[in-house]
């Protein structure tokens, strides 16, 4: 990559390979090594940028993946720290449901980021950390934030729920909900992911995610309620060490957003460059759940296929990208996003939401499922 002040598009030189590559991927998440390690087995000449400094840390995320995944990565063994079968369900901590088969992983997922950068590298990619995306100018070249730009046939916005080149094609993500977590002492190990729904927690919910001798308890909450995630989440943790299931130390703390406002536009155009968004850029986090790993290494593979695939001569390939996309996400979240609106326009209506609306807004009741 040149090192070079920023320069508009038009003094570019596209034939120059110090300043130009095939596909250039922002954000080395799920998403990104997924898609630029498939563009680069593709044959594309592929470059990677992310601002972090290290891959995957530090770590915003509960690290649950549904089964799904697990079949799907090689890499997930390395990263693997304990199974999940079931989940648990309190309503408003008072009723209790068991959903005996929810088969799952719970991981580690510094290492699982780590190890999908490491098969990008072998497959070819240039990676870059501690650089990020200042912006895109409408040529679409990309001006990042040591003073250098690069120009690229193929732009994949991989860069998370915040997306600059989200923003930069007006397909940004509009919904946000705000977290917190902590890592504590687990003193009696299980293997379900608790979750607590309660209408104390606008837009969100409570979790308790089991990893080795240590659990991830967070919550998720709508922007406009963010003052109440410390308090709600100590005084959960403060019955969690009464209850003898956890200790009283905090670990860490973490948090992040995640987008719910469901599915992007997933294909655009600036200037020559086509802009491919996945993962949480593509605001392809589930709603309800806030689960967006499986969606992310997914639509990141999809994505870097499609780069090329369209940069060998399939027309079609983009196109065809956001319709497997759709195909795969687009009625899942749907429904994720319409249960998630109907329970949040109770608190605008000033109703306070019954345990039997909290359970029709949670996957693990029929209601959720219900036309
Ligand atoms: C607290 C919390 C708990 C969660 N728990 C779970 C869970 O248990 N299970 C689950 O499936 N999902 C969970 N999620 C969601 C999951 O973490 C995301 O869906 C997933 O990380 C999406 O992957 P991604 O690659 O699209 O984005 P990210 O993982 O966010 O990666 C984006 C990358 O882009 C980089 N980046 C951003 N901006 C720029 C820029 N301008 N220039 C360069 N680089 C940039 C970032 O540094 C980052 O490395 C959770 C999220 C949060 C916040």
């Amino acid at each position: 990559m040149a090192r070079a002040q920023a320069r508009s598009s038009e003094e570019v030189d596209r034939t120059d390979d110090a300043q130009v590559c095939d596909v250039l991927v922002v954000g080395l998440g799920p998403a990104g090594a997924s898609a630029a390690a498939a563009a680069a087995r593709g044959g594309a000449r592929v470059w990677a940028v992310d601002r972090k400094v290290e891959a995957g840390r530090p770590v915003q995320c509960a690290e649950f993946v549904p089964r799904l995944v697990g079949m799907e990565i090689a890499d997930l063994a390395e990263a693997r720290r304990q199974d999940v079968t079931s989940m648990t369900t309190y309503i408003e901590q008072a009723d209790t449901h068991d959903q005996p088969h929810f088969p799952g992983v719970m991981i580690d997922r510094a290492s699982f980021d780590a190890g999908l950068v490491a098969a990008a590298a072998t497959a070819g990619v240039q990676c870059r950390f501690g650089v990020g995306l200042r912006g895109i100018d409408g040529g679409g070249v990309a001006h990042l934030t040591d003073g250098t730009w690069i120009g690229a046939r193929i732009i994949i916005g991989a860069d998370g729920p915040r997306s600059v080149i989200g923003k930069a094609v007006g397909a940004e993500n509009t919904e946000i909900a705000e977290t917190r977590q902590i890592t504590v002492p687990l003193l009696k190990p299980f293997a379900a992911t608790d979750i607590f729904l309660s209408a104390a927690m606008p837009g969100g919910y409570a979790w308790l995610f089991p990893k080795g001798d240590v659990a991830n308890l967070g919550l998720g909450l709508a922007p406009t309620w963010r003052h109440r995630l410390k308090p709600l989440l100590d005084a959960l943790h403060s019955d969690l060490v009464r209850q003898g299931r956890v200790g009283g130390d905090i670990l860490s703390v973490t948090g992040g957003a995640i987008p719910v406002g469901g599915m992007r536009r997933l294909v655009s155009t600036l200037g020559p460059a086509t802009v491919l968004l996945a993962g949480d850029a593509a605001g392809l986090t589930n709603p309800v759940t806030g689960a967006g790993i499986a969606s992310a290494v997914i639509s990141g593979r999809l994505a870097g296929e499609a780069a090329a695939a369209h940069l060998a001569g399939d027309r079609d390939a983009t196109v065809d990208y956001a319709e497997e996309i759709e195909a795969v996400f687009g009625g899942s979240l749907a429904r994720a996003l319409e249960r998630r609106r109907e329970l949040l326009s109770l608190y605008v209506s000033d109703r306070t939401p019954t345990p039997s609306d909290l359970m029709k807004g949670w996957i693990a009741f029929p209601d959720y499922w219900a036309a």
